[in-house]
């Protein structure tokens, strides 16, 4: 455990972030402006400086923490004293205000500490985002994004709205009875507005049996004008929930891109993390899709799995070199504290969780050998090595929703247990309301849930 110890308050978020960013294993607290109660071993202070300009102040604060734990530990972070989820944002800015990619550079070297290459990274993808987001800007555009919370079992890294079938099969029932009730009053809400791309997420929406995917998706076509949405995706995720008959469902309703996700190759970490498939399965679910038509497929990687080690990764990368999806989204590990891996910590504590500059380095060689280019970045709190997640595409099979979702283009309104919808009003300011994460709350509350979005976008 690591004590941090402030002698002004305001600041917390700001240096747990970054002490974290050091320490992903370590609790870290804040106090702020008092001394702990009990002493730990490792208590940190630091003073904060006077100041009216509150990021100049931050910025001072992260830096001198940084080169003092920097000093300390012997490393430098890749995104230096950047702990912010969105740094592409950065670079965004400056392309907008005309400004070059010297200028990003020698700005985010000397303001944060980042790495040539993360910034390279960061100014490419965007550029790229930046040409994409032309085809998202319509006025009053929303995306659609819809909660299936159910999975074959959970993963233990998973800290998302998941629910295994083997308990909670006997829930989908009420489940889509109350997301059809959000989902028609959402329809209202937005009955005259451009709806501009949709995702079907969970959990794993294939997860559904595939009379009842059937049913979403034609309550979908039924409410929104789906016709001219730029982009349907759902997430097959699981392969071993994926069947011809789901696969065929979600043909027959114009879905234009799902998501196999493989995770790693190595059967022996499949089986620690719980995932409970083969790596057969996900080779024989990726060619089921592909024989049926679908020409934008995306995988998920996870760096950093627990026992991995580069061979591993290499081998992940040559599986995926042969079967080449369009898509490619390549994660390191967060260490969620409600995840299993987390709770668990001591039976998981045995095996390296590390995700090194290397394997980045070779995902991203992989990735653009295939000729699949980044083109959205975020980060998350506590991940492995404290790198990023990107997504590779090949050129004009872009995540649209992934764009729009992470440049804040448009509202989003997301349906379902434990989602957030977002609404971006004019000049920036950005509202959320969530729907709550339990399934059984979700279900005997749906008349709130449904309020709470009215008062977030309506007026
Ligand atoms: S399949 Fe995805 S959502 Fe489901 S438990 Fe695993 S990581 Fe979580």
């Amino acid at each position: 455990m690591i004590q941090v110890i402030t002698d002004k308050p305001g600041y917390s978020y700001d240096i747990h972030s970054l002490v974290k960013a050091f320490f992903p294993a370590e609790d870290v607290f804040v106090f702020e402006g008092r001394m702990p109660e009990s002493k730990e071993e490792k208590q940190i202070y630091v003073s904060i400086p006077e100041g009216d300009d509150r990021i100049a102040v931050k910025n001072r604060i992260k830096q001198e923490l940084y080169r003092r734990l920097s000093g300390e530990t012997g490393r430098r972070l890749p995104w230096g004293s950047l702990t912010g989820i969105r740094p592409v944002k950065i670079p965004m800015g400056f392309l907008a205000d005309g400004r070059g990619e010297e200028e990003i550079a020698s700005y985010m070297e000397k303001t944060y500490f980042c790495s040539r290459e993360k910034i390279a990274l960061a100014t490419e993808i965007a550029k790229r985002e930046l040409s994409v987001i032309r085809r998202l800007e319509k006025e009053n555009g929303y995306s659609l994004y819809v909660g299936i919370p159910f999975c074959p079992t959970t993963c233990a890294y998973c800290s998302f709205a998941s629910y295994p079938l083997e308990r909670f099969s006997d829930r989908k029932e009420d489940y889509l009875k109350a997301l059809f009730q959000e989902l028609s009053s959402v329809s209202e809400l937005f009955s005259d507005r451009p709806l501009l791309t949709v995702y079907v997420g969970g959990g794993t929406p294939t997860a559904l049996e595939a009379e009842e995917l059937d049913r979403l998706l034609r309550t979908l076509w039924n409410l929104f004008p789906m016709k001219e949405a730029l982009e349907l995706t759902v997430e097959a995720g699981r392969p071993d929930s994926i069947t011809k008959e789901k696969l065929a469902v979600l043909k027959e309703h114009g879905v234009t891109r799902i998501s196999v996700n493989p995770q790693t190759f190595s059967q022996k970490t499949l089986d620690l993390i719980g995932r409970r498939h083969t790596v057969e399965q996900t080779v024989e679910s990726y060619a089921l899709a592909r024989n049926m038509g679908f020409t934008n497929i995306n995988m998920d990687l996870i760096m950093g799995l627990p026992g991995e080690i580069e061979e591993d990764v290499l081998h992940t990368l040559e599986e995926v070199k042969r079967l080449a999806p369009e898509d490619i989204t390549v994660h390191s590990l967060a260490l969620k504290r409600a995840s299993r891996l987390k709770i668990e910590w001591d039976s998981y504590r045995a095996f390296q969780m590390k995700n090194t500059d290397a394997q980045m380095k070779l995902t991203e060689a992989a990735c653009r050998e295939l000729g699949r280019l980044p083109y959205y970045l975020y980060r998350q709190k506590n991940m492995a090595g404290n790198f990023e997640n990107v997504g590779y595409a090949a050129p004009g099979k872009e995540g649209l929703y992934n764009i729009f979702m992470m440049e804040e283009v448009g509202d989003i309104a997301a349906c379902g247990a434990g989602t957030v919808s977002k609404r971006v009003f004019a000049d920036g300011r950005i509202e959320r309301c969530d729907t709550v994460k339990d399934l059984d709350l979700y279900i005997s509350r749906i008349d709130e849930m449904v309020e709470r979005k009215r008062k977030l976008f309506e007026g």
